[in-house]
This record gives C-alpha cells, structure tokens and sequence, in this order.
C-alpha cells in the first residue's frame, strides 16, 4: 500500500518531532550530570580544605607538646619549679578546660545562625552546620 504525499509529509515530521525530544532529553541530563558534578566537586574540595585544616592543627598541636615538654623539663632541671607540684597543677588545669569544653554544648550553625546543640551538628568544609540544614543541604 502506498502512502500519499500528506502521510509521508506527516511521518517525517513525527519522526524529526521525536528526534527534537530526544535531543532536548540529552541536554536536559547533560545538564543535570554537569550539575551534580560540580557539586561533587565541591563536596571534594571542601572535604580537602577540612582535611588540610586538620592536618595543620595537628602540626600545631606536635609542635605545642614539644614547646610545653621543653619548658616543664627545663624548669624541674633548672629546680626553679617543684617537679612533682607542677605535673600536679598541670594535671589540673587540663582536667579544668576538658570540663569547659563540655560545658559549651551549644554552638551557632554557621548557616542559619541558630544556637544548637554540638552534638546535634555536623562539621563540614564549610564550618559546623545544624541537622536540619546539613539535612537541607
Ligand atoms: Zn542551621
């Protein structure tokens, strides 16, 4: 069976309105995969800086034990200081500012500025954020 002109005309044209959809279809996910990927990628380099963070208070923390270390020997050497008295006072004031720090459970969310309790938060690249907009995103 042959078909007339009109038909011909009309397939064609369902067949190029079909093609179009799928073009828009493969742009709309290119976009979309564009999209998640730049999210990924920052969700990588905010988990870098954290991890630079980290790595950075750490060397501080070394080089501060080594500093301390230096001086409380050199004082109970030098007989200026009571040894015994002064790892008992040192014992004490880090016993001391343990207990502050649990006594400051709340912190401001750096999104939304509420006062929220630490352990209801989450520390991302981008300072400590609440549940709810970690959960927001
Ligand atoms: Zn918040």
């Amino acid at each position: 069976m042959s078909t007339s002109f009109f038909e011909q005309l009309m397939q064609e044209h369902r067949e190029w309105e079909e093609e179009r959809r799928i073009d828009d279809a493969r742009a709309r996910a290119d976009r979309a995969l564009a999209a998640a990927n730049e999210h990924a990628l920052d969700a990588s380099l905010a988990v870098q800086r954290l991890e630079q963070r980290l790595a950075g208070q750490a060397r501080q923390l070394k080089a501060l034990r080594a500093v301390v270390g230096v001086l409380t020997t050199m004082l109970k050497e030098s007989g200026a200081v009571d040894g015994a008295m002064l790892d008992l006072r040192l014992e004490a004031a880090v016993a001391n500012s343990e207990e502050e720090i649990e006594r400051a459970v709340t912190v401001a969310c750096q999104r939304c500025g509420a006062q929220v309790d630490r352990r209801r938060t989450v520390v991302t690249g981008a300072g400590t954020v609440c549940d709810r907009c970690h959960a927001a995103g």
